[in-house]
């Protein structure tokens, strides 16, 4: 069996690298922080006392305070966004709770995803969740609710419900990976208003296909729209379904190359997003369902393939972890990139603007200085003189009084003797 090619959960993830990033640039605009409020406030009181800071400048340096608070939110408010996106009962639910190890969305008949759904880490113990425009926060306790939640909800289908999941249940929410769920892709006019209002940050595209029939117009045209919209989206296909294929054994391998000969030449010659080779490593055939059952099963401490599994398990549930290898690969990657690369140029940018000006308020400083220093070896000068004077008068003092102490003990001693 792959068993021992499983990918291990616990072993290092890739998605490890979005994390050290992110710790490291807060670390560094902290710092960055605090050297701006310490030095806004050394600019401050050359302002009040010696007006060689103008007020013009004063407020410049605060301004930096408020662009460096500003970074600092949004640094700790990134995280890697992946979407799902394939017409309606393709898997798109159950690849998420996959992922996610355990039951959070609704899926299957009468579930149907009517609105896009944003699964994201929350640091307290709670799950609840929020719809689009509203504050309040709903508890949600299981998964039931949950699906009752989102259907009593008359939602667009463009709006967002955002569900947030204790992070402590899940690695991935743990890392900071937040999943977006979409409406089919089949039900939908709207498909500029869905992109413009939900992938224009997202930093992977995962379309889940139904791997009993071939990829529809709708969906071929969703991922045209979204390549012309970004610039060389990364995306990957799931042929989900795959274990219905267990049962025709005999074309099993022919239909496989055809999906993938399909999938990779959508990926290369139309959208133009990816050569070859990663192409090759973007196309899996996989099922959710038995994914995510596996996965129930080994947290309650039991073997992944309890439960009626169909012939081929294993290899699909090795391809599924090879997909998420990948995906994360990718994801923590380009997060890093499109994230950071901006907060980072944009620090050096604000630093070497403060740096400038520092310089620039040392410089009058130093000629300040001198300047004092010219006023004060003139003073020096004539104190100096004044001095010579003193000592002089002093010294004509002394010996005038000792020459009539001189004469006066002379003059004692000699009546004295008489
Ligand atoms: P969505 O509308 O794309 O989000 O699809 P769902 O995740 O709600 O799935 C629709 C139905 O397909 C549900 O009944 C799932 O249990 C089922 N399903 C999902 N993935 C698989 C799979 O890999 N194999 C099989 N046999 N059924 C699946």
């Amino acid at each position: 069996t792959s068993d021992t090619r499983l990918y291990q959960p616990n072993a290092k993830s890739p998605l490890q690298i979005f994390v050290r990033a992110k710790k490291k640039i807060n670390d560094i605009y902290g710092e960055i922080e605090e050297y701006v409020l310490e030095t806004t406030t050394f600019i401050n009181a050359l302002h009040a006392e010696a007006e060689i800071v103008d007020k013009a400048e004063r407020e410049l340096f605060e301004s930096y305070v408020y662009k460096v608070a500003a970074i600092r939110e949004v640094l700790q408010r990134d995280h890697m966004k992946v979407a799902f996106f394939g017409r309606t009962s393709n898997g798109k639910s159950s690849v998420i709770n996959a992922m996610l190890r355990e039951k959070i969305l609704p899926s299957g008949i009468g579930h149907t995803t009517n609105c896009f759904c944003q699964v994201e880490g929350n640091d307290g113990g709670e799950a609840y969740l929020m719809t689009e425009g509203s504050a309040e926060k709903l508890n949600v306790v299981n998964i039931k609710q949950l699906a009752n939640a989102l259907c009593q909800e008359k939602l667009c289908e463009s709006s967002l419900v955002r569900i947030f999941w204790p992070r402590e249940r899940c690695r991935l929410l743990r890392d900071d990976v937040v999943f977006v769920d979409s409406p089919g892709v089949d039900v939908s006019a709207n498909l500029d208003d869905w992109i413009d209002n939900h992938c224009l940050n997202a930093d992977v595209f995962v379309l889940v296909l139904n791997a009993e029939s071939t990829m529809t117009r709708a969906e071929k045209q969703f991922f045209h729209t979204v390549s012309q919209k970004l610039s060389k989206p990364n995306i990957f296909i799931l042929n989900n379904r795959w274990d219905a294929s267990a049962s025709e054994p005999e074309c099993q391998e022919s239909v496989k190359s055809q999906h993938t000969e399909r999938c990779i030449d959508f990926l290369t010659k139309e959208l133009k997003v990816s050569n070859e080779k990663e192409a090759g490593e973007r196309v899996f055939f996989v099922s959710a369902r038995e994914t995510l059952q596996a996965r129930i099963e080994e947290a309650k401490g039991n073997p992944p393939h309890m439960g009626a599994l169909a012939e081929g398990f294993q290899i699909r549930y090795f391809e599924f972890q090879d997909f998420e290898r990948k995906f994360e690969e990718c994801i923590s990657q380009s997060a890093v990139k499109t994230k950071f690369q901006q907060h980072s140029s944009r620090g050096k940018s604000v630093s070497g603007d403060m740096r400038s000006m520092l310089d620039n308020i040392y410089e009058r400083i130093t000629i300040f200085r001198n300047l004092k220093q010219d006023q004060k070896t003139l003073l020096t000068d004539r104190i100096q003189g004044t001095e010579t004077q003193m000592m002089q008068v002093t010294r004509d003092m002394k010996l005038k009084i000792h020459t009539m102490v001189e004469e006066v003990e002379e003059k004692v001693s000699k009546a004295l003797n008489e």
